[in-house]
């Protein structure tokens, strides 16, 4: 086998040969051995003339792809546009909008949408431990119109403060660590509050700014800066989400003409994947890491295709 890419040039060339995708794919999806989706036992073939595998329990749903039970399920792309595409949302900085994407794969800009909501939505991080040390809260306000919302979630979104259009957006982030974003109703305390001790480990030192919904957080160190007064007072500061809210917003208004508040979960996921796997990794290590997400997420492609709702859609159903 070639060497692994290690650029976007490489990994164009590399993936346009399906053997190459295929042996990606299933070092990643099956690193012991290919086991059926549906009994999980190893004793399946391989059908080379089909490119599926059968499984020789007796069962239905016996012949399974290297698609079956991930995002890429019954997608008519090749997995040469899917992993070319999944570089692409993985490492660019600003994130990548789905014209680029149409244009770097020959697609439609409407399919190219498509294959990016299902790719930001696998990055999702999923509940994880709860943050801990030093860590940062603050609330910012983006995104655009509400409408082609649906009707019920627009009157709950847009009743925060801060602009009645604008999505209210929660961060923590643990300095050293990770960042988490929640969208969030509005920033009223007892939503802030319960988001915060879900979030963030009892004991540890949370830094916020001085918004009064944060007043009586007294199971943390809690410290805040008042932005009227100073940005910084030693350790007391939140300068590592203003930083990424600034990455945020820079993709979101430079990369992407408008989101609607019911995407920003993606937008916020993608964003975070690249942020919380910057240091020490490259690009290669990013799409790697992204590609394992993708191929783990067997349970949420119903939620993807409407079967089970999550919170945000994908509105149109265009695939
Ligand atoms: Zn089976």
């Amino acid at each position: 086998m070639e060497r692994e890419p290690t650029s976007l040039q490489e990994a164009i060339v590399y993936f346009a040969d399906s053997y190459n995708c295929r042996d990606y794919v299933v070092a990643r999806r099956w690193p012991d051995g290919v086991t059926c989706p549906t009994c999980g036992c190893a004793d399946v073939i391989f059908l080379a003339n089909q490119n599926r595998w059968q499984c020789r329990n007796r069962h239905s749903q016996r012949q399974f792809s290297l698609k079956t039970g991930t995002i890429y399920e019954d997608s008519p792309l090749g997995l040469d546009k899917w992993l070319t595409a999944t570089w692409l949302v993985s490492n660019c900085k600003n994130g990548v909008s789905s014209c680029e994407v149409a244009r770097a794969l020959n697609i439609t800009q409407k399919t190219a949408w498509f294959m990016d909501h299902r790719i930001r939505f696998s990055l999702g991080m999923g509940p994880g431990n709860k943050l801990s040390g030093q860590v940062e809260a603050d609330e910012t306000f983006t995104g655009g119109k509400a409408r082609n919302m649906h009707a019920s979630k627009r009157a709950k979104r847009i009743t925060g403060t801060g602009g009645k259009d604008k999505t209210a957006v929660l961060g923590i982030l643990e300095r050293g660590g990770k960042v988490r974003t929640k969208v969030v109703e509005n920033t009223k305390k007892k939503t802030l509050q319960s988001e915060l001790r879900e979030h963030v480990l009892a004991g540890s030192a949370l830094f916020t700014d001085a918004l009064k919904s944060y007043d009586g957080l007294d199971e943390f160190q809690h410290e805040v800066v008042d932005h009227a007064v100073e940005y910084v007072r030693g350790e007391v500061h939140t300068n590592g989400l203003e930083n990424f809210w600034s990455l945020l917003k820079r993709g979101i208004n430079g990369t992407y003409v408008s989101v609607e508040p019911f995407h920003l979960f993606g937008y916020l996921d993608e964003q975070a994947f690249r942020y919380n796997n910057r240091n020490g990794f490259t690009d290669k290590d990013r799409f790697d890491l992204a590609v394992r997400q993708i191929v783990g997420k067997r349970l949420t492609f119903d939620q993807l295709t409407g079967k089970d709702q999550p919170e945000w859609t994908l509105g149109q159903p265009w695939a």
